[in-house]
């Protein structure tokens, strides 16, 4: 006889993930997920962390997804607010291997501030959802979840309630599945979510979820169930469930993948039978997309919206009518498939200006020095999120405000070595950076974080912040001091003069080759702010080869010449290419010593 296992939904979802080859699980706990990490913290073959809250958790899986491995997040319904920035862009830049986001709902508030229905949160952010009815399911589904995730590039979001996750039920074992390590492979188009890239990515979103819908047509999940009675129903989750025995001879449309809706099995249903009905805890999330084909439905006119089903309530809810005269029968009316926008293109005679750092910029120093190690740069919002475009190239990803660090944990705890560092700028670091700090300190991170300190929201217009205590009035108020809170949460920290290119770099070395967890604060004012040309660059043409090394810190005031590079006027004399350039074909002479 084969074993049975005896799991609630919560720990067949932690064994599901298992055997299906997930390697890194996290989470914030919170009613009714919690159990899911807590079991996945006792098997073999995964790690398994909590994190500081629900959005570090989904940035922190996103980094070991990106490193490779297929991960899952775990949340309650409401954590999901909390990690909707990332979520939204996520479905943007997709995933390398696999990612499941868990949301757990409670219907009936049962341990919440609310019942919010997080199927929404599946169309808004344009991903599939699956939604398991019982603990085999809840086994079965999380291969399929990672299976989807990776062929169609994209967060799943598995979507259970809190009957599925806390009710227990009997799981037949499946045989493990076996899955490599995906190799990591730096694409900026696809995971640096700066406009010129996120606007082509959504065009793919787009027609990703029209291949999903075909997906879901055929999907052996969405079952259309024959019955012996004239009446239909559609359900999913723990709701197909009350429907079933209250209804045991009506047809079904069980939806195990419930978004993008499968329009045509609905269509199948309703040519079975002259009445159909939608049994759906919470909103009318099915009912809606029912009624927009045209198609006459019983819902939430009969079905209470707010709280929990059952059996009973569901029975009572529908059986009058069952006894009414059936609707008349109408044409479906399919929607279009979405059409997107032709993409931009640039005003006829005017030439193509791409977006640079500006001349002297304190941010090309740190990635100059940050590219010559090894190191996959997890970036983060910010005018120094122009460092991830040619020639520089220094930054892997950009996802949204302060997931740097969140990415940095989760692509080294993955790897288990120190591959990755997040660099994130000062205001973006009092914005949400502080937490993942905090996050990395707990988790025991391996890695480094390079904080660029100009201190101002430059991209923005130059506003202050906490770090610089200016207010909106131009009032100074009391200013943090980032390195003092940086070492009051337990993390070592240099401040380093980002104007100092040896400096700089000897510390970024230092910081790469040391144990655990470690912030570098790169501090030099805006050079918008100053706007002081401390020096100025005479080239050395017989020196010159041409090696492009000063050009590939994509300074503007650097131009390729016949001969020999040549400086333009706007150079502010920060000296970076001096210090880069190998044959001292350039010097740094006083400001205006220059003939
Ligand atoms: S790095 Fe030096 S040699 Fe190379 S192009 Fe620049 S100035 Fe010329
Ligand atoms: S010194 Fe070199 S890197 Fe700095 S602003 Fe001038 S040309 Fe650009």
């Amino acid at each position: 006889m084969e074993r049975q296992l005896f799991f609630s939904g919560n720990e067949a979802i932690a064994h599901g993930a298992v055997r299906a080859g997930a390697g890194f699980a996290c989470g914030y706990p919170g009613t009714p997920s919690s159990e899911i990490v807590e079991t996945t913290a006792g098997l073999k073959g995964i790690r398994s962390q909590w994190c500081v809250n629900e959005k570090v958790a989904l940035e922190t899986a996103v980094g070991a997804s990106l490193a490779g491995v297929r991960s899952m997040v775990t949340m309650k319904h409401v954590g999901l607010n909390v990690a909707a920035d990332p979520f939204m862009t996520l479905s943007l830049t997709g995933v390398n291997a696999g990612l499941v986001v868990v949301s757990a709902d409670d219907p009936g508030m049962h341990s919440s501030q609310n019942e919010q229905d997080n199927r929404t949160f599946a169309k808004f952010a344009k991903v599939p959802m699956l939604e398991p009815a019982d603990s085999q399911e809840a086994y079965d589904f999380m291969a399929e979840a990672f299976a989807l995730s990776e062929e169609f590039d994209t967060p799943v979001l598995l979507r259970t309630t809190t009957r599925v996750s806390h009710g227990r039920g009997q799981v037949l074992p499946r045989v493990p599945v076996d899955v490599p390590r995906r190799e990591y492979t730096r694409d900026i188009s696809k995971y640096v979510m700066v406009p010129q890239f996120a606007r082509l990515r959504n065009r793919l979103v787009l027609e990703r979820l029209e291949k999903l819908r075909r997906r879901a047509e055929q999907s052996p999940l969405n079952v259309l169930e024959a019955g012996t009675s004239d009446f239909g129903i559609i359900a999913s989750g723990v709701a197909y469930t009350y429907a079933r025995e209250a209804f045991p001879k009506a047809w079904f449309l069980k939806l195990g993948m419930s978004h993008p809706l499968p329009y045509a099995k609905v269509v199948r249903l309703y040519e079975q039978v002259s009445r159909v009905a939608v049994v759906e805890e919470l909103d009318p999330f099915f009912e809606e997309q029912v009624r927009a084909l045209g198609l006459p439905v019983v819902g939430k006119a009969a079905i209470p919206w707010d709280g929990e089903l059952d059996q009973e309530v569901v029975f009572r809810a529908l059986e009058p009518y069952l006894l009414r005269k059936p609707p008349r029968r109408r044409r479906p009316v399919l929607p279009p498939a979405p059409r997107s926008t032709d993409p931009p293109k640039p005003a006829p005679g005017l030439p193509v200006r791409p977006p640079v750092l500006c001349p002297g910029c304190s941010h090309r120093s740190v990635f100059s020095a940050l590219r010559r190690r090894r190191l996959a740069p997890m970036g983060d919002i910010g005018c120094y999120t122009l460092g991830a475009l040619p020639p520089l190239l220094a930054m892997d990803s950009c996802l949204c405000m302060g997931a740097s660090i969140g990415m940095m944990a989760g692509f080294n705890a993955a790897l288990g070595e120190k591959a990755a560092v997040g660099v994130i700028g000062d205001s973006t670091f009092f914005h949400s950076g502080v937490t993942p700090l905090i996050d990395a300190v707990y988790n025991g991170v391996e890695g480094m974080v390079v904080i660029l300190d100009n201190r101002t929201t430059a991209m923005t217009g130059h506003q202050g912040h906490p770090g610089s205590g200016l207010r909106p009035d131009r009032e100074q108020g009391p200013s943090v001091d980032i390195q003092r809170l940086c070492e009051g949460i337990g993390v070592r920290c240099v401040t380093v003069d980002a104007t100092d290119h040896a400096a700089l770099d000897a510390a970024v070395a230092e910081e790469a080759g040391a144990p655990g967890l470690g912030v570098i604060v790169a501090l030099a004012p805006c050079v918008l702010t100053s706007r002081e040309k401390t020096g100025e660059v005479v080239v050395d043409e017989d020196r010159c080869n041409l090696c492009g090394l000063c050009l590939d810190l994509g300074c503007p005031s650097i131009a390729p010449g016949d001969d020999a590079v040549s400086i333009l006027e706007t150079c502010t004399g920060c000296g970076l290419c001096v210090a880069v350039c190998r044959r001292g074909a350039l010097s740094l002479v006083e400001a205006g010593s220059c003939p």
